[in-house]
């Protein structure tokens, strides 16, 4: 058999999206050779990734990656406004330093930060796709590099003593490492207003409609990205015109009355967009030679648009696991291994905070017509109107800008404990009995909510 080209680097990272750009440069940066590998390098054209919350923003810093959001007609994004029915509430980014997020169009950011990551001197950039993992003749246990395609050769390999995989939603590799299962919960479907008057610009809203929350926010200048969650993984016709008629009929009369013209153009547009909204616990990576990030090890829904966030602080905190000073040489895989171990448990007081916040918001604010959860979903609305840390706590949070899960479900609590309050509290005096009912079911289905999302974070492996 022919012996087949080789080339050797200190880290092969598989996905030029949005944790592989950043992995790639951190490590090239820090004077590793880098091969980035990616099988598509036209722009992408997505519906996902297109906020990125200030603790977001602070990591791409940390990563002397911050002009990326330069030069893309980004639009700044001060907070959230949510409204419920007539009711409306503005939840500025308030957590001590936050700075602003920003958000932008989710294909321009990807090139933005191609471009950074293609101009580091430690950087080789390849299209091409990944099709199997190599691993070490005498341990099969040990990635010692990739197989890869490109358009007009097959079966290419690469070698690096460590190779990261940030392989995205769909990942190919994810069960080498986390052989969990991927969890579906419902599907965004994504639509792009003309010239959408928000009512509260320069900030992300979030609409309570029934049956499930619907999203705005300004990605450019004239752009604005509308995001329909749609409970379940199964989504009305494309082709018969059942999303037409969902969208007219359902969403359409509880939008706004500013957003409704531009909303009822791009439904007429017809070019409807969608994506699932799938929930994956991180697993421990203890494959040696082998690191999976972002998407591919662990996702949550994305009402909070943390994904992001969640993959850049992955990339700053496994950069200083592994940097030069700390492990000189990435061959040494025990090393590698006990550092690597360490990014579990360190980016769980982000990542915990992100990924519990967005799935049990997500289960309040798609409350349906339950009426035990609806008392959650007051109680939440109602919390947020008192004010002081009631919103500035739940919104560094959610911002990225607090790392700290205890808070989380301390606030989580909280907010059950006023929704029972509230619901205590509604006349007539004859009905108490029923409020009381209502408000004891509320707290019993705070409790499922959170508790199982809550043993997801705290598994080993
Ligand atoms: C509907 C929706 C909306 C979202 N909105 C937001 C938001 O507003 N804010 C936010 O922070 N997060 C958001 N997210 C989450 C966010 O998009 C992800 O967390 C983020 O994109 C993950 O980045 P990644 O690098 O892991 O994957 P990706 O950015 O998807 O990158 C994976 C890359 O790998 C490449 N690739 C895949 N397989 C191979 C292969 N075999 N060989 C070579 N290359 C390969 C792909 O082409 C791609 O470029 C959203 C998610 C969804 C589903």
């Amino acid at each position: 058999m022919p012996s087949l080209p080789t080339v050797e680097f200190d880290v092969i990272v598989v996905g030029a999206g949005i944790v592989g750009c950043a992995a790639a440069t951190a490590f090239a940066n820090d004077g590793r050779k880098v091969l980035l590998i990616e099988r598509d390098w036209k722009e992408p054209d997505r519906i996902v990734g297109e906020l990125l919350q200030p603790g977001g923003v602070k990591a791409l810093e940390q990563l002397g990656m911050q002009d990326c959001v330069k030069g893309i007609d980004a639009i700044t994004c001060n907070g959230y406004r949510v409204i419920q029915g007539d009711k409306s509430i503005d939840l500025p980014y308030s957590y001590e330093d936050a700075k602003p997020g920003c958000a932008f169009h989710h294909g321009k950011f990807i090139m933005s930060l191609r471009t950074h990551a293609e101009s580091c001197d430690n950087v080789t950039t390849l299209e091409g796709t990944v099709g199997s993992l190599l691993t070490d003749s005498e341990d099969d246990n040990t990635v010692v590099g990739v197989s890869y395609s490109t358009k007009t050769e097959k079966a290419k390999l690469a070698y690096a003593p460590l190779t990261i995989v940030a392989d995205g939603c769909f990942s190919k590799f994810r069960k080498e490492v986390n052989k969990k299962p991927v969890s579906v919960k419902s599907t965004f479907v994504g639509l792009i207003l003309e010239d959408c008057k928000l009512p509260s610009p320069n900030h992300g809203h979030v609409i309570l409609a029934q049956p499930s929350p619907v999203l705005f926010y300004q990605i450019g200048t004239h752009e604005t990205r509308a995001l329909i969650d749609i409970p379940g993984t199964k989504i009305p016709s494309l082709t018969n015109g059942a999303m037409q008629e969902y969208m007219l009929n359902t969403v359409y009369p509880q939008l706004p009355e500013s957003i409704q013209p531009s909303f009822k153009a791009a439904v007429d547009n017809n070019k409807f967009r969608s994506m699932p909204n799938s929930f994956l616990p991180a697993a421990s990576n203890d494959r040696p030679g082998m690191v999976l990030l972002g998407d591919a090890n662990n996702m949550r829904h994305p009402l909070t648009g943390g994904g992001m966030t969640v993959g850049f602080w992955d990339v700053v905190r496994l950069k200083q696991l592994l940097s030069r000073e700390n492990v000189p040489d990435l061959a040494d895989h025990a090393m590698v291994m006990t550092q690597v171990k360490k990014l579990h448990w360190q980016r769980k007081q982000l990542s915990s905070a992100v990924n519990i916040l967005a799935n049990a918001l997500y289960a309040l604010f798609a409350a349906g017509d339950d009426l035990n959860t609806k008392v959650l979903q007051d109680g939440c609305f109602g919390y947020f109107e008192l004010g002081g840390i009631c919103v500035s706590t739940p919104i560094g949070l959610l911002s990225g800008m607090l790392h700290s899960p205890s808070s989380l479900i301390l606030h989580f609590f909280a907010v059950a404990l006023y929704g029972m309050y509230l619901q205590m509290c509604k006349g007539p005096f004859y009905l108490l009995p029923l409020h009381f009912y209502r408000a004891f079911m509320a707290l019993v289905n705070a409790c499922v909510i959170v508790f199982p999302l809550i043993f997801a974070e705290i598994q080993f492996r």
